[in-house]
């Protein structure tokens, strides 16, 4: 059977759906993931520049990074990708999306279970006294002070080197493990322990359906049924052949 057929059969099927996405999803939304060239983040690493030892050894460095980034992230709209799921939600199943993206545009979209497993962009923590504001409240051609204690505002983001919420990380293992079907979308799914979510579903019998333009580490250790493309037009087709349009 044509793959996409056979995705389609096994949503059918599902009553309880569990998505993990990551940033190729929101790629065709006009957000860069890790790999595109000229993004920004081939003009800063992340892995020096959303480090937490980096914010707390010069946080206006970092900065300087995070205001190109709230730029880019400013407006952007879900697109198909994201809207299919909702679809999915008003076909009556249960959606459970797990997001490694700070965007906000599964929320936007209208998602009503997501939870974001890195943190969203536009809440400030001061990681000093933990008081929380939100980016909206400022301008950002002056880096966001603590209004306490004046240390700068670090984006409540799960920087590398911080842990995940443990009840984000709880709820996400709970619909990893019970669900009829996992999908994986736009993910390269090297940045742990999100990675490891799929593995959950597959420890306990679980299909998994992967959407990516290319292969990853998942597709063959976890026999993943591999629609290759991209989101946007793979989750098109699929949505017809679920509604049989
Ligand atoms: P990644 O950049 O490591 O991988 C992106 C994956 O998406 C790749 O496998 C790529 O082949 C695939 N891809 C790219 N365009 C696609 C498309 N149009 N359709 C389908 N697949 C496509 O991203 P990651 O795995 O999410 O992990 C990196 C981290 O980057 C995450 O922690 C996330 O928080 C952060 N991040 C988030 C955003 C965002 O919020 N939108 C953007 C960049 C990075």
């Amino acid at each position: 059977m044509e793959k996409i057929k056979k995705a389609a059969e096994l949503i059918k099927n599902s009553k309880n759906i569990t998505v993990l996405t990551g940033a190729g999803i929101s790629v065709e939304s006009g957000i860069p993931d890790f790999r595109s060239a000229g993004g920004l983040w081939s003009k800063y690493d992340p892995f020096e520049y959303a480090h937490i030892d980096s914010f707390r050894k010069d946080p206006y460095k970092v900065w300087k990074m995070l205001k190109e980034m709230h730029q880019i992230l400013q407006g952007k709209k879900p697109n198909r990708a994201h809207i299919a799921l909702k679809e999915l939600e008003d076909l009556g199943k249960n959606v459970v999306i797990i997001t490694q993206n700070i965007d906000k545009l599964h929320t936007l979209a209208g998602n009503s279970i997501v939870y974001e497993y890195h943190g969203v962009w536009d809440k400030l923590i001061c990681i000093k006294c933990g008081n929380e504001d939100s980016i909206e409240n400022y301008r950002l051609d002056e880096i966001p002070h603590c209004e306490k204690c004046n240390f700068p505002y670090k984006p409540d983001v799960v920087f590398f080197g911080e842990p995940i919420d443990h009840e984000i990380m709880q709820k996400s293992n709970e619909a990893a493990e019970n669900c009829d079907v996992f999908m994986v979308i736009g993910t390269s799914a090297q940045v742990y322990p999100a990675a490891f979510l799929p593995n959950l579903a597959y420890r306990k019998g679980i299909p998994i359906i992967e959407v990516n333009l290319e292969s990853t580490p998942l597709t063959s250790s976890l026999n993943t049924i591999f629609l290759q493309g991209k989101a946007t037009e793979i989750m098109d087709k699929l949505i017809k052949e679920v509604t049989n349009e």
